[in-house]
């Protein structure tokens, strides 16, 4: 699902892939205090894997489904701010 849609965020068009091999390189490269504290004000976790996240347009608890067309890529930013405007908890 995510590589349908190129690990792009469906939301904001992030490009989730890209961000992973860019972070990578800060990580193993010239990782400073610096470069830390600039992506951490950034809001990157940069503990992270990857950053896109499959979202359930129909939540399973919902009676939603485990496919294709129920799920969408997001970053991780969107995914939470999806669920954040939720009524009812994840
Ligand atoms: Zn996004």
């Amino acid at each position: 699902m995510a590589r349908r849609d190129n690990f792009i965020c469906q939301d904001c068009g992030l490009d989730c892939d890209a961000l992973r091999w860019a972070i990578r390189d800060l990580r193993w490269g010239f990782r400073s205090p610096l470069t830390n504290g600039f992506l951490r004000a950034a809001g990157i976790p940069l503990d992270r894997r990857r950053f896109w996240e499959a979202h359930h347009q129909i939540p399973l608890s919902e009676g939603g489904l485990n496919t294709l067309e129920n799920g969408v890529t997001l970053c991780w930013r969107c995914h939470k701010k999806r669920h954040a405007t939720r009524k009812a908890p994840a």
